[in-house]
């Protein structure tokens, strides 16, 4: 796969090259050169899941993996199920969270944790910092994986204590360390790091944000498989699909498989109160801005990192506003959603139930809706319990973390101190 930088088309880059973490000089993100578009589409999507993905993946990334290679890295990284379950006539749930860490991030995770261990020379450093779930699903796709080391970088006493366990009880190559300060000091903090080029190669320093697009690749892939589903139903019609989304990775690659051949009516750009696309879209001038805290969290983004791919990928305005649906939706909406899904007898979490309620307002009679679950309702709940007074019953991977050590250490918020830590972390 040839990729080329968002700004300077003749900045470019292998696959591998950008999977492990090699930026555009020109400040851009890479993007494919070009999507080969598939004609055999019927055939693929009558392949079962792992089939399938081996196949498509071959034809993108083939010049750079051997189809054995795809085939170990998709057993191993996509080995869960996704399913499409129905939630009311017409309107589906496709649910990315039956992963380790119970969250769609999971995927993308894996995925990049697999083509990483495959390409490396030396060991790696996995610097990530978090607010939540990125840290969670990155801990577990490298977790006790020879030749890596993960270090997560989280507010203190700014996660909820079950976020915090997902990643801070694992122990072995996981390190997890709590800044005193916010989440934007942590992401200063690994900024600094990335920046120090002598610490970068010693430690052999990697990011995993989501602006990877090993990350959105695999994220693609799901996209495929809610068409299948459907066609399994016997729903041959295009969906339209709903992404409830924050940075703007999984709407990307939703656009991704659209451009591979993807059936889909419309997507639904979903975002909470950090209304900057939806704004956008409704006309005003493109506008990043602060996040605001909401109740679906993961989504609190201000600046969506992934707004340049999508946007130049449309060309204009113009060419957005006419592919694309899209709806904000309040802390208020959210709690009305969760409590109305409840009542059809689907739990939600906030940031599932604010793609129905977008899903909910832009789909036209006849069509077929589909919304992207991406985390399950038990990771908050004290939102579930707030919206439909029931408290999510614990699924095992969280029960067996209840009593399980915290094994975080804690760390100043400063730059230097860090680099020592780091150091000292990659001796043992
Ligand atoms: C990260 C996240 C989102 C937003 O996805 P983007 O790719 O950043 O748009 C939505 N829901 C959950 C649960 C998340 O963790």
């Amino acid at each position: 796969m040839r990729l080329l930088s968002t700004r300077d088309p003749r900045a470019r880059s292998t696959f591998r090259a950008a999977a492990a973490g090699a930026q555009p000089p020109d400040g851009g993100l890479w993007v494919p050169e070009a999507w080969p578009r598939f004609d055999d589409l019927d055939a693929l999507l009558a392949l079962p899941w792992a089939e399938r993905n081996v196949e498509i993946l071959h034809r993108l990334l083939g010049d750079e993996f051997a189809r054995e290679e795809l085939a170990a890295l998709v057993g191993e990284a996509l080995d869960f199920p996704i399913p499409l379950a129905p939630v009311e006539p017409g309107v589906f749930a496709l649910e990315l969270f039956h992963g380790p860490t119970l969250a769609f991030k999971d995927v993308g995770a894996r995925f990049l944790a697999g083509v990483l261990a495959r390409g490396s020379t030396g060991p790696r450093t996995i610097l990530t910092a978090t607010s939540g779930d990125t840290g969670a699903a990155v801990a577990h796709a490298f977790w006790k994986r020879p030749g890596f080391r993960a270090v997560v970088l989280y507010p203190a006493g700014r996660v909820s204590p079950r976020q915090e366990r997902q990643f801070a009880c694992l122990g072995d190559n996981v390190h997890a360390l709590a800044v005193e300060g916010s989440f934007d000091d942590c992401q200063a903090l690994a900024k600094a790091c990335f920046a120090d080029a002598d610490l970068s190669a010693e430690l052999g320093l990697t990011s995993a944000n989501s602006i990877n697009i090993a990350r959105l690749l695999a994220q693609g892939l799901y996209y495929l498989e809610a068409a299948a589903q459907l066609r399994g139903l016997g729903i041959p019609g295009p969906p339209v699909v709903a992404v409830p989304s924050g940075n703007f990775g999984n709407l990307c690659a939703g656009l991704m498989a659209e451009a591979l051949g993807l059936p889909v009516a419309a997507f639904v750009a979903a975002t909470n109160a950090n209304d900057t696309v939806p704004a956008f879209l409704d006309g005003g001038p493109y506008r990043p801005r602060p996040s605001v805290p909401t109740l679906s969290n993961a989504m609190d983004v201000g600046a969506p990192s992934n707004w340049e791919r999508i946007a130049r990928s449309a060309g204009d305005a113009a060419a957005l506003r006419a592919t694309l649906r899209w709806d904000r939706c309040s802390d208020a909406g959210t709690l009305e959603a969760m409590a109305a899904l409840q009542g059809l007898g689907y739990e939600a979490c906030p940031h599932t139930a604010v793609a129905w309620a977008a899903l909910k307002r832009r789909l036209q009679p006849g069509e077929t809706g589909v919304f992207l679950a991406t985390a399950h309702p038990a990771k908050f709940p004290e939102v579930v319990e707030r919206a439909t007074g029931r408290v999510p019953a614990l699924p095992p991977a969280l029960g067996a973390l209840e009593s399980a050590p915290v094994l975080s250490r804690p760390q100043s918020n400063d730059p230097a101190a860090l680099k020592a830590v780091l150091r000292s972390l990659c001796r043992d």
